[in-house]
């Protein structure tokens, strides 16, 4: 009997090794046609922002070139809808089978359910596997049978079961893959890069391949003992920064757990510290996966009727890093440069937009959609539900983060603040996270005139914690 001919359909998972969707296909033993579909219109208001678009463009070109030397091609669709570019493709390359990753976002699940089904239907063989989580979501329920919402006992779930481990890589050079004869996209068609070149300090920031994100897993190894006692300190190189690799699958979540647990001395460290960090990322997969209609609307219902204040001049402003808070203004700044930011500064700079500024949260959210190049729909869904108290486990809406006291705590010489805001070089350490107390006479000598150089305060700590919590209170007054 002959091999049957399978498509891979690649999706967010751009590596060949631990791919469970890959192996499936090598080990069948015919031809591979990697296929990759490129049809942003079904994901909505969801679809990639520009960093994200960056990030992709590049790991796309990274696949391909694995595949090349392997003697396959990538071969790249443009398509509306993703069920007619895979009918083509099956036509073009008369493939029997089809197999790929699932994506467990809440508008792939619907597709793809509907797509394996019609598949099914016309005789195609269908394989599914899941590379992109530790724990299927399906697999991982509560005693009483419903989703966790609390995050300690969903760990402690995970943690008691087999943990997914990474599968050896398969690579079977093709001689005369079928692949190489078919016309498909070619990746720039797809118009993922900018037009206007924004990305000059991402390049500086980021080796967006599959080497660059072996490279810091490598050093993720060694970050791992210290990691709980500088993970906060956003000066440090101190955390992984491996979020877009896992995103977009160059590194999967078994390979990061098995390789830090394997090669870091103490054990017991990595537990509780970075590998523990990847709990939290299956835990907002399973959260999305469990409440899709979280990355737009509250968990708690009751949040849909929070007095927000929309406004988009002061969005505006938070978007630009002209708060007037040192450490929220470097915060978005690091992000629009790198398109990363560091986690304890997502949540001071989430916390003064949807307390002290009261604007709702879906603003920020997109706003980080659009510039993150991890921008990951549950992680991102459950960082802005958690700073607004409307999510599962969510720090309540009346704690609110005093900017200064967090710039003081987490950055205490200021120097991650002057790193991404050189206007306040030359303010001493003392006054970094409040230059408006400066004396006239101290500010001229920083060189800074507040409201020219650098904004005054937005709203002043007091005003702002305030409006946060009347506007709790009339909310909880409203229920
Ligand atoms: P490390 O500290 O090295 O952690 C290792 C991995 O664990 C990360 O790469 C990430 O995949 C996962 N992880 C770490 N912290 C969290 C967390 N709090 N929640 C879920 N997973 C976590 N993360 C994203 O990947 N994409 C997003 O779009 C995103 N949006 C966020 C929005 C807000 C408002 C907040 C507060 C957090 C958000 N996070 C998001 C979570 C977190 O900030 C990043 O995952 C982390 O900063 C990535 O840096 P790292 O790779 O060095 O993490």
């Amino acid at each position: 009997m002959s091999k049957p001919t399978t498509i891979v359909w690649f999706r967010r998972d751009f590596r060949l090794q631990d791919n469970p969707a890959w192996n499936h296909a090598v080990e069948t033993g015919g031809d591979i046609i990697p296929l990759y579909i490129h049809s942003p219109k079904e994901d909505g208001k969801w679809a990639r922002g520009g960093a994200s678009n960056w990030w992709l463009h590049h790991a796309l070109a990274d696949l391909s070139e694995q595949l090349d030397k392997l003697g396959y091609s990538l071969f790249i669709h443009k398509a509306d809808k993703a069920h007619e570019a895979l009918t083509k493709a099956i036509k073009d390359s008369q493939a029997e089978a089809i197999c790929w990753n699932r994506c467990y976002e809440p508008a792939s699940v619907d597709r793809d359910t509907k797509i394996k089904k019609a598949l099914s239907e016309d005789g195609f063989t269908v394989e599914t596997f899941n590379g992109n989580l530790l724990f299927d979501p399906l697999k991982i329920a509560s005693k009483s049978d419903t989703p966790y919402k609390v995050f300690t006992p969903f760990w402690k779930h995970c943690a008691a079961m087999d943990i997914k481990q990474p599968e050896t890589a398969k690579a079977r050079k093709a001689k005369d893959s079928r692949s190489r004869k078919l016309k498909g996209d070619s990746l720039d068609s797809l118009a993922l890069l900018p037009d206007i070149p924004w990305d000059k300090e991402m390049q500086a920031f980021w080796d967006p391949k599959r080497k660059g994100g072996e490279k810091l897993l490598q050093e993720a190894i060694t970050k791992a003992p210290g990691y709980q006692d500088h993970r906060d300190i956003p000066a440090e190189d101190a955390t992984s920064r491996l979020s877009p690799y896992l995103h977009f699958g160059q590194i999967s979540p078994a390979e990061f757990h098995a390789e830090v647990l394997r090669n870091c001395q103490d054990k017991d460290a990595a537990h509780k510290g970075i590998l523990r960090q990847l709990f939290w990322r299956e835990f907002s997969a399973h959260l999305l996966f469990h409440f899709p209609h979280t990355s737009d609307q509250p968990l708690r219902e009751e949040y849909n009727n929070f007095p927000w204040k929309i406004d988009p001049a002061i969005v505006r402003k938070w978007q630009k890093g002209q708060t007037g808070y040192p450490i929220v203004d470097a915060g978005m700044r690091q992000l629009w440069a790198t398109g990363w930011m560091h986690n304890r500064v997502r949540m001071i700079v989430a916390s003064l937009l949807v307390k002290h500024l009261l604007q709702p949260w879906q603003e920020g959210a997109h706003w980080f959609w659009d510039t993150l190049v991890d921008a990951d729909l549950p992680n991102n869904t459950m960082g802005w539900q958690w700073t607004a108290g409307s999510g599962a486990d969510a720090s309540p809406y009346f704690r609110v983060f005093n900017p200064i006291i967090q710039g003081k705590k987490f950055d205490p010489e200021g120097e991650y603040v002057k790193r991404w805001v050189p206007e306040l070089k030359n303010v001493p350490a003392e006054y970094i996270h409040c230059p408006w107390e400066m004396e006239p006479l101290e500010l001229q000598s920083a060189g800074i005139t507040l409201g020219k150089d650098y904004p005054e305060p937005i709203i002043s700590h007091e005003k702002g914690r305030q409006q946060a919590l009347d506007a709790y209170q009339s909310f909880k007054d409203s229920q």
